[in-house]
């Protein structure tokens, strides 16, 4: 089932049509797509059964009205140097932990987002991103993919100068201004993927090939992950993984590069699609 946000209103997508989770539902689930993970086993039970039941009520839609597939997530926990290629470019030996911090939840946007760049290095990050579906606290590696309601695509967009200034760097900071957490273009379920810890991902910036690698490369996949944060954090409904990313980044190619104005990002996950994203200079 793939689930996504079209102009705020929670629908369920089949090819290029929606469903309005509300109107279909009869008012059983409402249209705020971030409440439906608090109610998400039966919403997902219910939407599984979508398709053949309100295909006729189903409207075409425009890709750029469609928001973030998870809009206000609670906690949104970001992993870096999990693929090992990546940890090496960055200059790190690999963690006995995996390396967490977090976006700020301000910084969510959805699929087709302008983002403004802010003064500094602005770089690129492709990453899976988890969504939690059931709370997960101090969870087995063996049941950790039952708390996941579904995966989607996310841009760890990066200012390079906030996020590695000083001695105990800002990687929270510099990775949470306006627009720098791009997620979508909808949630697609675990059920979806053929092999959901094997997906090719990859990102293109202004048709440069920039990343490419496959989501079994991971140094902590995503029950290790799971299991991990979980055993510190309890992991709520509705909140998102960025799961880090692969090597391939501007800061550490020769020459660097970073994004300019006017500069498109489009990210690619197996199984899910592409995420878009534009960029403007501050005004
Ligand atoms: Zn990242």
């Amino acid at each position: 089932m793939r689930l996504a946000n079209l102009a705020g209103r929670a629908v369920v997508v089949t090819g290029d049509r929606a469903v309005d989770v509300e109107q279909a539902s009869d008012g059983r689930f409402g249209s705020d797509p971030q409440a439906l993970f608090d109610d998400w086993q039966a919403f997902a039970e219910w939407a599984s059964a979508v398709p053949d039941a309100a295909a006729a009520a189903s409207i075409a839609f425009e890709a750029t009205r469609l928001g973030a597939p998870v809009p206000r997530p609670r906690q949104v926990f970001a992993i870096g140097l999990n693929y090992a290629e990546h940890a090496a470019e960055a200059g790190y030996p690999p963690d006995e932990m995996p390396v967490t911090f977090t976006k700020f939840p301000s910084s969510i946007v959805g699929p087709e987002a302008v983002v403004e760049l802010p003064e500094g290095n602005v770089d690129w990050e492709v990453e899976l991103v988890v969504v939690i579906g059931r709370e997960a606290h101090r969870i087995d590696r063996e049941h950790a993919w039952d708390h996941v309601a579904g995966l989607t695509i996310g841009q760890d967009l990066s200012e390079r100068v906030t996020q590695l200034q000083g001695s105990a760097p800002q990687f929270s900071l510099g990775k949470s201004f306006p627009g720098f957490g791009p997620t979508g273009p909808w949630l697609v379920t675990p059920d979806e993927f053929a092999d959901r810890d094997d997906l090719a991902i990859s990102c293109t910036l202004s048709g440069e090939g920039m990343q490419a690698s496959r989501t079994s490369m991971m140094l902590y996949d995503v029950p290790e992950l799971l299991m991990r944060l979980s055993a510190v954090c309890p992991l709520l409904p509705g909140d998102i993984i960025f799961s880090g990313t692969p090597s391939g980044i501007g800061n550490r190619r020769t020459p660097p590069r970073f994004i300019r104005p006017d500069d498109v990002l489009v990210s690619e996950i197996e199984g899910i699609g592409t995420l878009t994203t534009h960029f403007t200079s501050a005004p």
